[in-house]
This record gives C-alpha cells, structure tokens and sequence, in this order.
C-alpha cells in the first residue's frame, strides 16, 4: 500500500486506496501459474458480472448513488477505452465489459457479514458499500477506516488456470468521504472516485503502473502539477485526475482483454532484461514514450515490469509494451521499481524483492538506435536486451518457464507474488483460504506504513 494510496499486498489481495496510497506498473496482478503460459487471468466472457451491496455507500451517498459511481467507472474501464490510431481515429481498444447482476441480493454487507465474499471463493464478485468501516476494520485491524479508502483482490481461477469465474470484491470505505482525510464535499468524493476506478482496476486484474514516476513522485495529495498525466493504477492516489484514464491504463486493460484492433493498428515493443552474468532479471519497470514533445511523453507511454507475466522466478524477463502507434517515435528506458513501493505497495511478481538501486538507462535497438518506431499497425520490434548490474533476487532460483509445473496448486503462504489461486485445482478450499489469510496479513503490514506517511492529510 502506500501513503495514500492502494496497495497490492499480495497476489491474491490488492489492499487499496488509502488516503495515501497503492501500487504498480502497467501490467496484470493474477498470472496463469497453474499452466506458466504466460497469461493474464481474465474474467470468463471478458464480462465482469458484478453484484452490488444493497445497502448506502455514506450517510450522504445511498445506495444508487453509489452503484452510479461503481456503473460509470466500470464504463470507463470498458466500452469507453479508446486510443488513437495511426489514422487519428480513436478505436475502442478492448472488449472487456461489465455488468451488475440486479438479480443477487446480498442485502447489506458489513463486518457482522463480509466473511463469504471477502474471504471465500464462491461469491460472485461483489462491490461492498462500507458505510461504517466495519468491514474495512475487520479485515486490516483497529483503525484501518480512518486511512483506508478502499481494498480489492480479483478472482480466482478456474480448473483451466486462465479465467477468473467467481470470487472477488472491492470494499469502499464510506468513512473517508465524511472524516476530513480527503477533504470535503465535492473534493472528498472526487478523490473516492479516483479510488473507486483504481480498485476496479484491480478486480479487473490490472497490477500497478510507474508511468511518469518522476512526476508523481514529487506530488501529495491534492498538490500535484500535471496530476492528469498520473496513472489510474500509480500506487498511491495523488489526484483526483486518477479517475480518468491515462494511455498506459488503456493500453494494459486493453491488453488483457483485447479488441481485434488492438492487434491490428498498433505496434509492441518487446525485449528482456538480464543481469551482468546473463541471468534473466526480473521485476525492472520498462517504459516507452514518445519523442514527439515533452507534453505528449508524458501523455503517450505505458510499462511493463519484467518478467510479470509469470509466477516469481519462472526463468522470465520479458516485457511487452502495446498499444504503440505506427510513425510515432518512442524511446525505451528502464528504471528500479520505486522503492518507497517496498513491502506495502510492491509490484508484481517479485514484490519487495524487486531490484533496487541500479541507475536506469534507455534500451536500445539493436542497431545501437536510442530511439524507435514502428511503420505498421501489428508490428513487433525486439528490442536489444539490457544488462543491469545489479542484485538479482532470482539468481539460481529459477525454475524455469513451460507448462506442466503444476505451481498454481502448490504456492505456500511464503509465496508473496503470483498466488493465483486455482478454484478447483488441486489446491482445495483449505489451502486457498489460508492462502487469503496470509495475504490479508500482508496486507495489514502494508496498512500500518500507509497510515504513519506524511502523504495523509491532517498528518505528520
Ligand atoms: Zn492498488
């Protein structure tokens, strides 16, 4: 978690928005690791069918207001994600939907309740309207819903180790729109949105983004020149601008669940990143953006951490960066995960093991170019690998990618990154409960450095 922010404590639970707070890099939070294909989990259908709380959000928020904000973000994730393409025409990159189910009547979730969607396998996913902090204060301890905006993890997979079928939620704190943290009135419920497009974001299995780090670095809340060009998913909720998507947030969603065009008019970026014996090096943050201004490199970029499409140590440092557009001009640099990120707001898959204190640089082409561009739509250019000296947590751990290793049924709870958890595997109820509790634990750990950060208003 972070200051105020969101956190992503582990793979299976994204803590979230605090009033200071969360997460990572343009990637995906749940990988198949039953099968190490290297695949996002998605929702069956690409549809996210969503059951609501019927309860009120706050005391002045009620219970449709509330499935309002949930309904116009969840639009903005989804049928409103669009990119410009190399003809100028903005085309609807993803087919990701969502959809409440009006039929399921879970009444009025609170602490007293929680229990079967917040730590159980079987519920559809569920948005809870935390209106006291019982819920919030349940699952992250005493005092967490004087801090926490919201807390989510996606689902879990089904026996085919890809699609997320059941499970899930996403618990907005309506403490925080009344208790000052955020402000007050409009302002307070301009932030919560952005937290509620953030959370989402996870439930739809989006990791965090670093995009335009150095910028959002030097930003706290409600202080933060250029807050537009900040991630919805940067770990920590600096703007309320995080409520409308920056490019890297549409190019991940659309990523995971991709329209034909995605394919068609736009261009990857690919390469891997090694360490100074030629070890593959994961959990670096890759960023492309454009060349074309200053304005439009903030605008027009998107990351990748590598190696985050397999479980922790699979042996893999690669890095896919899409949604590029033919006859822009990117350069590619490489960074360290930020490392106030460490612990509470980690990144996937390495988390806190991420490398650290190496000096970024730009990748070049394999020509020795510092920068590139692609001429087509559907374009792959390889980049040249990087070499990073630096320590690298997986050194003589990895155990290689390829299918058939079983891992989705196997983690333990030592395993921070990549839980994904297999419903129906071989794991059983059992294991994948004390799976989630583990996780949760993680995740009050990441609660209590969130909540003595200087980022939260009205505190020292
Ligand atoms: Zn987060």
């Amino acid at each position: 978690m972070h200051r105020v922010g969101y956190a992503i404590s582990c793979a299976a639970v994204l803590l979230l928005t605090l009033v200071s707070a969360p997460v990572f890099a343009g990637g995906p939070f749940l990988v198949d690791s039953l099968n190490n294909s290297g695949v996002a989990l998605r929702w069956q259908n690409d549809t996210l069918t969503w059951c609501a709380d019927e309860g009120p959000l706050s005391s002045g928020v009620d219970n449709a207001a509330a499935i309002q904000m949930v309904t116009e973000a969840f639009n903005d994730w989804t049928t409103k994600v669009t990119i410009t393409n190399g003809q100028n025409q903005a085309v609807v990159t993803t087919v990701a939907k969502a959809a409440q189910d009006t039929t399921c009547k879970p009444g009025d979730i609170d602490g007293s309740n929680h229990e079967p969607y917040t730590t159980g396998f079987d519920k559809p996913p569920t948005i809870i309207f935390d209106a006291d902090g019982s819920v919030i204060e349940d699952l992250m301890g005493d005092g967490a819903s004087d801090g926490i905006v919201g807390l989510s993890y996606p689902g879990a997979a089904d026996s085919s180790g890809l699609i997320m079928t059941k499970g899930g939620f996403a618990a907005f704190n309506g403490k925080m729109l009344t208790n000052g943290k955020l402000g007050s009135g409009t302002t307070a419920q301009e932030y919560f949105k952005a937290s509620i497009h953030h959370e989402l974001g996870h439930l739809l299995n989006l990791d965090h983004s670093q995009v335009n780090y150095d910028l959002a670095k030097n930003c706290t809340l409600g202080n933060c020149a250029n807050g537009n060009y900040i991630p919805t998913m940067y770990p920590e909720l600096l703007d309320m601008q995080q409520a409308t998507l920056t490019r890297d947030d549409k190019a991940t969603i659309s990523w995971i669940y991709p329209a034909s065009v995605l394919k068609d008019d736009f261009c990857t970026i690919t390469g891997e990143i090694f360490d100074k014996n030629g070890s593959p090096l994961t959990g670096v943050n890759v960023i492309a953006s454009s060349t074309t201004s200053d304005t439009q490199a903030m605008v027009d970029a998107r990351a990748m951490v590598s190696g985050v499409l397999y479980p922790e140590c699979s042996g893999d440092s690669r890095y896919y960066l899409y949604g590029l557009k033919p006859g822009v001009t990117y350069k590619v640099t490489y960074e360290p995960i930020g490392s106030e990120f460490a612990n509470a707001s980690d990144f996937e898959p390495l988390g806190s093991n991420s490398p650290k204190g190496f000096q970024g640089g730009v990748v070049e082409t394999p020509s020795g170019d510092t920068t590139v561009k692609c001429e087509n739509g559907g374009d792959t250019i390889e980049m040249a690998s990087v070499a990073i000296d630096t320590a690298n947590y997986c050194a003589g751990k990895n155990s290689g990618t390829g299918t058939g290793s079983g891992q989705g049924t196997t983690q333990t709870g030592t395993s921070k990154s990549k839980c994904s958890l297999v419903a129906g595997g071989g794991a059983g109820a059992g294991a994948l409960l004390e799976l989630l509790f583990v996780c949760v634990a993680s995740a009050v750990l990441s609660r209590s450095r969130i909540r003595t950060s200087s980022k939260i208003p009205g505190r020292k």
